[in-house]
């Protein structure tokens, strides 16, 4: 599933590949993941490629063409128009083709011609101005849940997933099952600047290279997770074995010794 930094680099990429170029009329293969008039896109010229919180949005006049990629959803650009297998959506782009699909049907594409239904709900994007220290110590007194479970709440940040919130306490040496009000200030101004340094190190290494949602985004090089998925390998600080636990279902590995 991609995080934030997956979809930024998406984003940037797709923008220099597809801006001020001309949509063609849209191959629908599974209506249902299509909310809104797929006839309106044709002949309709792509002025931007934008992101807000896991949702990529193409901008054209007065309109949005959103995206979700949910868990398993991929945006390919391809030279051919034929859908592969679990494609939903094509949307041809002056020869060249937008591939959009999910094996499981549950990514989303939405035309609209405003966002803020999309995103009503959404927590602030952590790599926006807006996400200050202040926000973050409000939103933690507000919170009862555990410290993991807080960081991937989207109603409060918007863009972590189960990998990066591992990465992030791991760099602010905070145990994923802490209750957010036990959190002192040390700790909060840490947690925070560790948000902000993982997300940008993983953006400026291209991501994390798991399972391919995307052509988009070069396999060179890519973020290497210290503790994600590290289960019982050595601490990159201390040496001590990773540990994993469940936390809200979900996977989640830390070590014991360097995150209290
Ligand atoms: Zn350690």
């Amino acid at each position: 599933m991609p995080e934030l930094p997956e979809l930024e680099i998406l984003v940037g990429n797709l923008r220099s590949r597809i801006k001020d170029k001309n949509l063609g009329k849209p191959i629908i293969v599974n209506p249902r993941v299509v909310g809104g008039d797929p006839n309106l896109l044709e002949n309709k010229t792509i002025k931007d490629v934008t992101r807000r919180g896991k949702w990529v949005l193409i901008l054209l006049d007065e309109l949005y063409i959103a995206f979700h990629l949910r868990l398993n959803g991929y945006i390919f650009l391809l030279d051919y128009e034929e859908p592969d297998s679990y494609d939903c959506v094509i949307l041809p782009i002056d020869g060249e083709y937008i591939h959009f699909g999910d094996p499981r049907r549950l990514a989303q594409m939405k035309i609209t011609k405003g966002i803020n239904s999309l995103t009503e709900e959404l927590g602030l994007d952590p790599l926006s101005q807006e996400f200050t220290l202040e926000y973050l110590n409000k939103s933690l007194k507000k919170k009862r849940s555990n410290i993991k479970t807080f960081l991937m709440d989207q109603d409060i940040i918007s863009g972590i997933g189960n990998t990066y919130a591992d990465e992030i306490l791991f760099s602010a040496k905070i145990n994923p099952t802490r209750p957010c009000q036990s959190l002192d200030e040390e700790e909060i101004k840490l947690l925070y600047k560790s948000i902000k340094d993982i997300l940008e190190e993983a953006l400026r290494l291209g991501g994390t290279s798991t399972e391919e949602f995307t052509n988009l985004i070069s396999r060179e090089k890519s973020f290497e997770p210290r503790v994600h998925r590290r289960e019982g390998e050595a601490c990159p600080i201390c040496d001590t074995p990773i540990v994993m636990i469940k936390i809200g279902g979900r996977g989640t590995y830390y070590c014991p010794k360097c995150q209290k």
